[in-house]
C-alpha cells in the first residue's frame, strides 16, 4: 500500500472508529471523513459525489454493474472477449451474453461489436485495461456505437487495471458505469467504487440498510475508503511521472529478456498497452515451472494460464487474442508498479534467462 493510504486509514482503526450511519459525535466525524473521502473519489474518476457508490472491491462494482443494470432494463449483455471473470461470470449468470472477439493484441474487433448491438441489448461491458496483457480498449468509439445502435443500453467500463496508469475521469467520461478498486492503485484490498452517472438506474445487489442512497448496503468500510481516497489522490498525482519512469523500466527489462532468450515473443503490441505491464512467452517452456524457479530466485510474477480442478487451462484471455495453447502455456506476465526499481529489473534480467534454459534442458 502506499504510506499516505496506511497512514490516512490507521486513525479509522482505533480512536475515530465511528460508525457513519449512526447520530452521535464519533459517528458525526465518521461521516465526515466519508464524504471528503467521497468528494476526492468523485473528482479522480470524473463524477459527482453522489455518482460514487463505494463498494466492497472490483468484483462487486462489476457485479453491481452488470446484474444491477441488467435488473432494470432485462435484455442480453455484450462484453469482450477479455473481460475480467468478474464481468464474464457475472454476465454468463444472466444467461443471454454476446461476446465480441478482440485482436491480435487484445483490442475489440468494433466491426464485430457492432454486429452485436441493437436495441434490444441492455449493458454493454468493455474494460479500459485488460488485467493480463495491458491492452488499452477505445471506450469512446465502444460508446459512440453502443449509442447508435443500442440506444436504450448502458456501458459499462472496468477501469480496475487502468487507474494506476490512465486518466481515467477523462477516458472512462463516455461510459455510464465504471468501476475500480483500491488494491490496484495502492489501496487496501477489499474496498473499491462504482460510478453510476446520474440517471442512469441500477438496482442493488445486497439488500439491507440502505446505505449509499440505497444502492449498497452494508456499515461502510471507513478507514478502507479514506485510504482508497488517499491513494487516488496520490496516485493522480504522480502518475505521468509514474507512466513515464515504470514505461521505461518495463521497455527495458522487456527489450533485456527479448535479447537475451531465444524463441522469447511479446504478447501483443506495446503501443497498446498499459505502462506497468510487461507480457512474454517462452517457447519450449511451461510457465508453471518457471514460476517456481523464478519464485526461487526472488521473482514473482503470473503465468498466462489457471489451474482448475487439477488441469492447466491457457487463459480465456490468450486464448481470445489467438495465442496458440503451447504459447499461451509458456507465457509469463511481469508486472511493474510505481514501488518498481531498476534494482528489479536487474534481478528479473539476471534470473529469469538462465530459468529458461534450465527448463528447456530438462
Ligand atoms: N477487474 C479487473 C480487470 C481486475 O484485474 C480485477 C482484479 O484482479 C478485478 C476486476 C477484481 O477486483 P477485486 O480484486 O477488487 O475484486
Amino acid at each position: 500500500m502506499r504510506p499516505e493510504a496506511v497512514d490516512a486509514m490507521l486513525p479509522f482503526l482505533s480512536d475515530r472508529f465511528g460508525n457513519p450511519s449512526g447520530s452521535h459525535a464519533v459517528s458525526r466525524e465518521a461521516r465526515k471523513a466519508l464524504d471528503e473521502a467521497r468528494a476526492v473519489v468523485a473528482e479522480c474518476l470524473g463524477a459527482r459525489p453522489a455518482e460514487v457508490v463505494f463498494t466492497a472491491g472490483g468484483t462487486e462494482a462489476d457485479n453491481l454493474a452488470i446484474l444491477g443494470a441488467a435488473a432494470v432494463r432485462p435484455g442480453p449483455t455484450v462484453c469482450s472477449a477479455v473481460e475480467h471473470h468478474a464481468v464474464l461470470h457475472a454476465c454468463d449468470a444472466l444467461g443471454d451474453t454476446r461476446v465480441a472477439p478482440v485482436d491480435t493484441d487484445g483490442v475489440v474487433d468494433l466491426d464485430r461489436l457492432a454486429d452485436l448491438l441493437d436495441p434490444a441489448v441492455s449493458v454493454v461491458s468493455v474494460m479500459l485495461a485488460n488485467n493480463e496483457v495491458g491492452t488499452v480498449e477505445p471506450l469512446a468509439e465502444v460508446a459512440a456505437l453502443v449509442r447508435e445502435r443500442a440506444p436504450q443500453a448502458v456501458v459499462h467500463t472496468d477501469a480496475v487495471q487502468a487507474f494506476s496508469w490512465l486518466d481515467v475521469a477523462r477516458l472512462a467520461a463516455p461510459a455510464d458505469l465504471v468501476a475500480v478498486s483500491a488494491h490496484k492503485f495502492g489501496g487496501p484490498k477489499g474496498v473499491g467504487a462504482l460510478v453510476v452517472r446520474q440517471g442512469v438506474d441500477v438496482r442493488p445487489i445486497i439488500h439491507g440498510g440502505g446505505q449509499e442512497r440505497d444502492r449498497r448496503s452494508g456499515t461502510h468500510n471507513v478507514a478502507g475508503i479514506v485510504a482508497m481516497a488517499a491513494a487516488m489522490r496520490v496516485t493522480v498525482e504522480g502518475r505521468e511521472a509514474t507512466v513515464d519512469r515504470v514505461g521505461r523500466l518495463r521497455d527495458g527489462l522487456a527489450d533485456g529478456l527479448l535479447a537475451a532468450v531465444p524463441g522469447c515473443t511479446e504478447t501483443g503490441r506495446r503501443s497498446t498497452k498499459v505502462a506497468g505491464n510487461c507480457h512474454l512467452s517462452f517457447d519450449g517452456v511451461e510457465s508453471e515451472a518457471l514460476l517456481v524457479l523464478l519464485d526461487a530466485g526472488g521473482v514473482y510474477a503470473s503465468a498466462g494460464s489457471a489451474c482448475a480442478a487439477g488441469a492447466v487451462d491457457p487463459s480465456h484471455v490468450l486464448a481470445a487474442m489467438g495465442l496458440s495453447r503451447d504459447r499461451a502455456l509458456g507465457a509469463l506476465r511481469l508486472s511493474l508498479g510505481p514501488g518498481s526499481t531498476d534494482a528489479d529489473v536487474d534481478l528479473a534480467l539476471a534470473v529469469i534467462p538462465p530459468a529458461v534454459e534450465r527448463l528447456r534442458a530438462g
